[in-house]
């Protein structure tokens, strides 16, 4: 569709078409409202992110009517999940199996190019109009300030307004709308890791496997196409340091901190060359003001390590959709926002850091998973609250 094809006018326009925009696009189209979600990349495509999504996130996916696409994509389910600890004396294992409850059976980890693009499809569905290669270059203003539309380009380098009642940032880490509207963070945390992964063939596991070591942190995870998902976390930036050497720290990692993966990967096959994420610092920003809104990374970040960041895009989205839809209004989709998410930002932070013994690791992981168990009775009383106001 070509942006001749748009409206002039929307109740909601929405930068980025990933889980976060599209997923609001989603729930505000089901409602009724005239919503515009569009994207400067292609419709479909992946991007730079592992894929592994808790608990609260398979909830919604299962509320939206979404998991049965993941699986007919070949998304494998997901029964168990170990932690594996270790350091130079101890090794150390925990068996987790996921339990049937609210109505999850299994956890996922869709590929970003099955999942984002299931959730554009839904949003399109529910009457939202998606365009792609379209991106937002300025926000527009009435004299008070207020946040009034968007102004876009095409590939084609044609431009053109467009006047909404809200405009939603959902345009990532770096996101343009929350430098453009203001927004800055007011919490900042202080650890980053980088991060090498890549996806092997003929590398079956039976569930997530998560290592821990001090100094670094690992992971295997099930994905898409029968390939497992292997990534190595290392303390701080990667800087300016060679492929090469990032390749040979991959394998080190994978080597020291997960070596019953490591000596079968000599075995396997990569489907495709390792990816590398250089490292940001987590942040919680301001989420919103007058005539616009932040969901998903724009507004809250975590550290990948704790690969927490789709399940709170989900969350924040279904958050802001009931704050615009339920009129309960934006400071209370802040507070929502911030009740759920403060305490885990502070604790992956700690993790973050990489710079803790095993006792530690396991105190901080005992902390994640209460916050989520929270996490989750929150999804699920909001919805009981509305079936009964139904
Ligand atoms: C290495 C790495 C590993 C990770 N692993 C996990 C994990 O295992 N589990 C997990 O839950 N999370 C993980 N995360 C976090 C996760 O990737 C993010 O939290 C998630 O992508 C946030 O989704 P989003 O929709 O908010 O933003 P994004 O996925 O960043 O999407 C933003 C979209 O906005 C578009 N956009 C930006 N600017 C404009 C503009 N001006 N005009 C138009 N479009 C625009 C972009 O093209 C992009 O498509 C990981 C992140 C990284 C970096």
């Amino acid at each position: 569709m070509t942006m001749q094809a748009m409206n002039d006018t929307y109740d909601a326009v929405i930068v980025g078409a990933r889980c976060a925009g599209a997923a609001t696009a989603m729930l505000l189209a089901s409602f009724g409202l005239r919503v515009l979600l569009f994207d400067k990349s292609r419709y479909g495509t992946d991007t730079l992110s592992t894929h592994a999504l808790m608990r609260p996130a398979v909830l919604l996916l299962q509320r939206w009517g979404l998991t049965d696409r993941l699986e007919a994509e070949g998304t494998p389910r997901i029964t168990k999940t170990s932690f594996h600890y270790s350091d130079s004396e101890t090794r150390e294992a925990v068996e987790v199996d996921i339990k049937a409850r609210h109505g999850v059976e299994a956890l996922y980890a869709p590929r970003r190019n099955v999942l984002d693009r299931i959730l554009v499809d839904a949003a399109r569905e529910a009457g939202a109009d998606v365009h792609h290669g379209v991106q937002m270059l300025d926000l527009l203003h009435a004299d008070d300030g207020r946040v009034t539309g968007v102004r876009l380009r095409d590939e084609s380098g044609h431009a053109r307004e467009v006047r909404a009642g809200i405009v939603i940032g959902a345009d990532g880490r770096r996101s343009g709308v929350a430098r453009l509207a203001g927004s800055t963070p007011y919490v900042l945390g202080r650890h980053t890791t980088s991060c090498a992964y890549g996806y092997f063939r003929d590398l079956p596991i039976d569930g997530n496997r998560w290592y821990f070591r001090p100094g670094m942190g690992a992971g295997a995870i099930p994905t898409n196409d029968g390939n497992t998902l292997l990534f190595a976390s290392f303390p701080g930036d990667f800087g300016r340091e060679p492929a090469s050497e990032r390749v040979r720290a991959f394998h080190h990692v994978i080597q020291e901190a997960a070596p019953d993966i490591g000596v079968r990967v000599s075995n396997a096959q990569l489907a495709s060359k390792l990816h590398f994420f250089g490292g940001m610092r987590g942040f919680v920003r301001q989420p919103w003001g007058e005539g616009w809104a932040l969901v998903g990374d724009a507004g809250y970040m975590t550290d990948p390590i704790t690969a927490h960041g789709i399940t709170n895009a989900l969350r924040d989205a279904e958050l802001l959709a009931r704050a615009i839809t339920e009129g309960t209004g934006l400071a209370e989709y802040q507070t929502a926002r911030d009740d759920l998410s403060l305490e885990f930002f502070e604790v992956s932070d700690r993790v973050a850091s990489l710079d803790w013994d095993i006792p530690t690791v396991q105190q901080y992981h005992r902390m994640m998973s209460k916050e989520m168990g929270r996490e989750e009775e929150a999804l699920v009383t909001m919805r009981d609250k509305s079936a009964t106001a139904a």
